[in-house]
């Protein structure tokens, strides 16, 4: 009998492997030969993204949730389970923190019994609304301890110290990397972010939503470039972190609104809404030391890789448009999405105020 056993190969584990990160790390990590346990519970994740990868011999897929304790035997973790966009992390904040503290803490538990290195996806959000300009590494942030977005901010800090102190205190083999925005194929086309929502309503003809006067700053790396980046902060040997990992190419949100317009040939207009609570004025990795440990910098520039998620929606909104005029010619049926739930057709997310969106587009009533 033909056996997949190799004493050799790492078995790694990506936690959030479903989602939009996680579902291209997978995909990576199985073509340099690994075999990769992908851990989701589709809060934001979604089957389709791992349906390519589900015949490969050496993927596995389990439905758990990180808030509560799993024994596994894997050599690495990759962790990424959280909600990333600010609609999703905001519907449930103390779910969005016992990610970061218990699930954290669960998967640090996980890598000192296996001694497997772990790295943490962290995230430009400890820098907060930063005073510092390109933000560096050494800058500790400036961060509302009690606004809408610290449910992420301080939830992602508080792991970042969880991953340390596991460190200082039981020698775990640990990797941070701060991520700034990244976007690319498999954004779950509700995710509320930026580029997906401006590209959504791009290509529906719909009005283009720019949040406060579109002055605000982004840095956008292209998913590729990111996961290069993540997989060799794993594989280089004494570094802890964190490093920042994105692509230093600073745009404004309106300069983001005119780009997709002119990409897409468009003629949708923009409208103005209210900018969020503590949304930051601005944002830049400085990725000196990214350059400098792990020979990494991003090689998308923002049009090439903005054509190419463009390209994904239009297939995506394609596929959703045959599932309706299929589901029509049928008796009354909820649509699904790759998870059995019932979704409706994609609408772009608005941000949370009273938080009332499920991520499946499903709406919560107020009680
Ligand atoms: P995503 O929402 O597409 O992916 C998150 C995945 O985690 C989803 O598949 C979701 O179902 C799963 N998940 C959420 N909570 C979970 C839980 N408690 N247990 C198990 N699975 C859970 O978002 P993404 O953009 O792929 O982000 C992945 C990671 O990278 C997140 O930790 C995020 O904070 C971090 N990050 C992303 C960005 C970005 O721009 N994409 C920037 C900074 C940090
Ligand atoms: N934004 C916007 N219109 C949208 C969605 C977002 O103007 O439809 C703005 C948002 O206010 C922020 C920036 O775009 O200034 C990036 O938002 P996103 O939610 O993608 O990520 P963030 O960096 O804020 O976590």
């Amino acid at each position: 009998m033909h056996s997949h056993f190799d004493p050799e190969r790492k078995k790694i584990l990506v936690t959030g492997g479903a989602g939009f990160l996680g579902s291209h790390l997978c995909g990576q990590l199985l073509a340099q030969g690994h075999a990769v346990l992908c851990l989701d519970n589709y809060f934001t994740g979604s089957k389709e993204n791992i349906r390519p990868l589900l015949d490969h011999p050496l993927f596995e897929a389990i439905r758990h949730d990180i808030v509560h304790p799993i024994d596994l035997e894997v050599h690495q973790i990759y962790n990424l389970a959280c909600p990333a966009s600010p609609v999703h992390y905001q519907f449930d904040p103390v779910r969005t923190v016992q990610a970061n503290v218990l699930g954290v803490t669960h998967m640090l538990e996980l890598a000192r019994r296996t001694k497997a290195r772990i790295l943490q996806a962290s995230t430009s959000e400890v820098y907060g609304d930063p005073k510092v300009h390109p933000q560096p590494e050494s800058y500790w942030g400036n961060v509302n301890p009690i606004g809408l977005r610290s449910c992420y901010d301080e939830g992602k800090r508080v792991a970042e110290t969880l991953m340390m102190d596991y460190h200082r205190q039981y020698q775990v083999d640990i990797r941070i990397i701060r991520i700034f925005n990244t976007y690319g194929p498999r954004m779950a086309l509700n995710d509320g972010r930026v580029v997906s929502n401006f590209i959504l309503q791009a290509l529906q003809g719909k009005e283009i939503t720019v949040y406060g006067d579109g002055s605000q700053t982004r840095s956008f790396c292209y998913v590729d470039d990111l996961i290069e980046g993540m997989i060799r902060m794993m594989e280089t040997p004494g570094l802890t972190g964190p490093v920042n990992l994105g692509n230093p190419g600073e745009f404004t949100v309106l300069e983001l609104a005119e780009k997709i317009i002119a990409l897409t040939g468009s003629r949708s207009k923009i409208v103005y809404r209210p900018l969020p609570q503590d949304d930051p004025t601005q944002r830049r990795p400085d990725i000196t030391l990214a350059k400098q440990a792990l020979s990494w910098e991003p090689t998308i520039r923002l049009e090439a890789g903005l054509k190419r998620t463009i390209d994904y929606f239009e297939q995506s909104l394609l596929g959703q448009k045959e599932m309706t005029v299929r589901s029509a010619a049928r008796p009354v049926r909820a649509k699904q999405n790759g998870n059995g739930d019932s979704i409706p057709l994609p609408k772009t997310a608005t941000p949370p105020r009273s938080a009332s969106r499920l991520p499946n587009g499903a709406v919560r009533r107020a009680s």
